[in-house]
This record gives structure tokens, sequence and C-alpha cells, in this order.
């Protein structure tokens, strides 16, 4: 990680003791995340539970990226925002929340639309990026800017009642990108605006999205690279589908 690690015990009231107790976490993991900075993208219904679970679990560093304003339309599954929030700009909006969630943690709300090089440099300075961003246009620029700089990416969507998720470590041998998943670059995006969203199907997704990251950052367990996780509300199913790095990617063919 970026940082020599934190004292762990600033939070007089135990604020993580019950994670300090997990064998897999402990004092050492603790510090380990309070010296980490995640890059969440788009303060939607994945950011909102996302950047509150990081900024809960004591992720010491979260920065935000959303370029729009909190509409009453969003209230229904966007829970890091409230209904007197209407018409703020979200990354504001949902600065806020999370500083009152945790005032420990460092929250950087970035609140216009990164170029490329804001992009660029916003990545290669976090440990961890999420990708909750709601576009193709973003998704790929991400995408490209987590392989450039061998920073890990962990991608969800949701949509209807269906949701998925994925990461990717570009800086492991073998790792596909997103690019290897979604090859052409001319796929229509179906939004939720048109489709529709049931509100904790993509809670589920942005739960899932920090519990990956956080495991990146802890160097723990299995992550889903290289499997793509597939949730049907419906159904109540989960599937799991094999990813391959694509041999001729445009974005990662000859990346380690
Ligand atoms: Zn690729």
């Amino acid at each position: 990680m970026s940082n020599t690690p934190r004292e762990v015990s600033r939070h007089p009231n135990g604020h993580y003791s019950r994670q300090i107790r997990l064998p897999q976490v402990g004092e050492e993991g603790q510090s380990r995340l309070l010296a980490s900075r995640a890059l969440v993208v788009g303060m939607g219904g994945l950011g909102s539970p996302a950047a509150m679970y990081l900024a809960t679990a004591g992720v010491g560093h979260v920065v935000i990226s959303d370029y729009d304003r909190v509409e009453p339309s969003n209230l229904q599954r966007q829970i890091v925002h409230r209904a007197e929030d209407v018409g703020e700009p979200k990354a504001l909006s949902a600065r806020a929340t999370l500083e009152a969630l945790n005032p420990e943690v460092r929250i950087t709300a970035l609140d216009w639309q990164l170029d490329e090089a804001e992009l660029a440099e916003q990545v290669g300075a976090a440990d961890v990026v999420l990708d909750c961003s709601d576009n193709f246009p973003t998704r790929f620029a991400l995408n490209e800017a987590c392989v450039r700089t061998g920073t890990p990416l962990v991608f969800g969507a949701a949509i209807r009642l269906e949701g998925q998720l994925s990461t990717f470590l570009p800086a492991r041998e073998g790792s596909p990108c997103y690019r290897c998943l979604y090859a052409g670059g001319s796929e229509t995006a179906e939004t939720c605006t048109q489709e529709g969203i049931l509100a904790p199907v993509v809670g589920v997704i942005g739960t899932l999205q920090a519990v990956e990251a956080i495991k990146v950052l802890l160097d723990l367990g299995e992550t889903l690279c290289g499997r793509l996780l597939l949730f049907d509300a419906i159904a109540l199913e989960w599937q799991t589908v094999r990813l391959r790095k694509n041999p001729s990617c445009p974005v990662c063919a000859g990346s380690p």
C-alpha cells in the first residue's frame, strides 16, 4: 500500500473493533485499510453503498467522482443522498454523508467531469478503483487507465432485476480487462432510465464491490479476477462465468 500504516485506535470508541476481531483483518489489516486510497467513480446506485461501506470500514482516503446533480428519481436507490440534497452536486452531497458516517477517514469529492489526464492521475494514485458508473465511455476510459497504471479495478453493473460483478487485476499475469469482456466499443448502453431498476438490486452489487475492494486492499482470499458473477433477483440465483484474456484485446494485449 502507499503509506506506512497509521495507528488503528484513533477511534476511542472502538469503531473498528468487530472488524479487527476477524483473524483475516486484525490490527495489521485495519492499519492497512486506513493507509489505503480508493477511487469510486459514480455516486449513484452502485457508488452509494460501495463508498459508504469503504468509509465506515476505514479505508483511509476515499476519492469520489461524479459530475451530476441529485434528482428526485435518484433517491429510490442512491442511498448516499437525502431528499434535501435534490439539486446539489452528487459528489458534494455524498461527501457530507460519508464524513458524517466516519469523520476519521478523508473524503475527496471531484464534482466535475475528469479529463483524460485527471483520470489517469486519480487512477494512478489509487490502490483500488471501483467502477460504479453507468455508461460505456466512462467504463472504457477507466479500464484503460487501470491497465496502463496496473491498478486493480472492481466493476459492477445493475439493471432491472439483474446485476453483474467482476474484478480485474491488470498487474496479474493472464488477468482479462473490462475491454476483453465488452470487445466492441459500439455497444448500445441500456440505462436504468429506460429499463428501470429495483432499488436493492443495485445495493447488492455495490455492496459486493466494496467487499471485493477491501479484499484487494488486504490481499485477502480469492477475488473475482477471471470470473464474472451474474445475479438474477427474479430466480434469486447466482451464476459464475469464466473470463479469459482476449489475446487481441485493443487495451490489454501485450501487457503482463
Ligand atoms: Zn483486455
